[in-house]
């Protein structure tokens, strides 16, 4: 069946300027990390890639290992954009990132610029698209020099493959010295995507001020801790979880007896709030105005769109939020 867009698209969403770019995001981005590659259902993937869209999602952000197997996420969302979507390019921001493990030999992995450019063009490939909207170094590569790593960055706006750039995973220092040595070459950067949820809050160790002194936006990845922070867990590990899975990226020993007894907690909180404890989860990331967006994975079309209601109840009063504090602290 064709697809034809929602009307109402851009109603219900909230976009959020990228620190000081122009760049808007929506609060609520959608990830092909999981539920895209070639051994998942292309019907299933088609469906959400459609469900977001049609919510206001206009962002989707994938990574040239991402599948399995490695690349063929973007192949998926390729053929998603070339059928239903190709005339809605330029409402679309797609990202994609090159620094992880992706062919074998020498340049296939971490910062050099041989591996920053060819990756991107076999993307762009794989995509089928001329240009990415964002364009991300995925790790710090503790030995290339930063310089040519940012280079190759700069370079990629420049030959047009890129509108922007970002670094995902780097830490504080690290993040200011590639603002630094882009802002030397003329190509700001605009964003960091790090980890970032109720159960992993190390950015704001130090990364969230490198970010605001810098006018950086920041994209928050795993905000539901993978499905942890969900109601998927509060009564055991259902089989069709992603902990129940063959991904080695959530296991059934992360839902410890500690982890339940926060979950079971903070759900109660949500429920105080007319919310579900992905809603919480998400509105709680989104607190402070700090993060431009928190980016969400989904296995199935619902969970996209109760994770977007989230956005009707984002204020926190300061004793929920003292409450909150309490459990995590626990
Ligand atoms: P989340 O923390 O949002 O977890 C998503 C998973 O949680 C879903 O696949 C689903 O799993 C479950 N879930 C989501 N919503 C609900 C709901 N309402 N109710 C119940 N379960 C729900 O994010 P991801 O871990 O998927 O990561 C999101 C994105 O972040 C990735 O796609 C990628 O784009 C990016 N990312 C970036 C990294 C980086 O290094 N830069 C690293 C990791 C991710 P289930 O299968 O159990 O239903």
């Amino acid at each position: 069946m064709a697809y034809i867009p929602a009307d109402h698209r851009y109603e219900g969403m909230k976009y959020n300027r990228v620190g000081r770019s122009g760049l808007k995001l929506p609060a609520i981005s959608l990830g092909l990390w999981h539920n895209f590659g070639g051994i998942n259902p292309a019907e299933n993937s088609r469906e959400m890639i459609h469900k977001a869209f049609d919510l206001g999602i206009t962002h989707f952000d994938l990574a040239n290992n991402y599948g399995p197997p490695a690349g063929s996420a973007e192949e998926t969302f390729g053929k998603i954009l070339a059928q239903d979507l190709k005339s809605y390019r330029d409402e679309l921001v797609i990202s994609t990132k090159a620094g992880y493990y992706m062919w074998p030999g020498p340049y296939g992995d971490w910062g050099s610029r041989k591996y920053l450019i060819s990756s991107l063009d076999q993307s762009l490939k794989r995509m089928g698209v001329d240009y990415v909207d964002i364009f991300y170094h995925h790790r710090f590569d503790p030995e290339t020099p930063l310089e040519e790593t940012m280079a190759a960055l700069d370079h990629i706006v420049r030959s047009g493959k890129a509108l922007y750039v970002g670094v995902s995973n780097y830490k504080a220092e690290q993040t200011a010295e590639a603002i630094r040595i882009l802002e030397q070459l003329g190509t700001p950067l605009i964003i960091h995507q790090p980890r970032y949820s109720m159960l992993d809050r190390w950015i704001e160790n130090g990364l969230q001020d490198v970010l605001e002194e810098n006018g950086v936006g920041s994209i928050a990845f795993c905000p539901l801790e993978q499905g942890v922070l969900t109601n998927k867990y509060l009564k055991g590990i259902p089989a069709d979880s992603r902990a129940a899975s063959s991904s080695v990226f959530l296991t059934k020993d992360k839902i410890t007896p500690e982890v339940l007894r926060k979950i079971h907690a903070l759900n109660q909180i949500a429920a105080s709030r007319g919310q579900s404890l992905a809603q919480l989860a998400l509105a709680w990331v989104l607190r402070n105005g700090k993060v431009t967006s928190a980016l969400i994975g989904a296995s199935r079309a619902s969970q996209i769109e109760e994770n977007v209601a989230a956005l009707n109840q984002l204020e926190f009063s300061q004793e929920e939020l003292d409450r909150i504090e309490n459990i995590l602290k626990t």
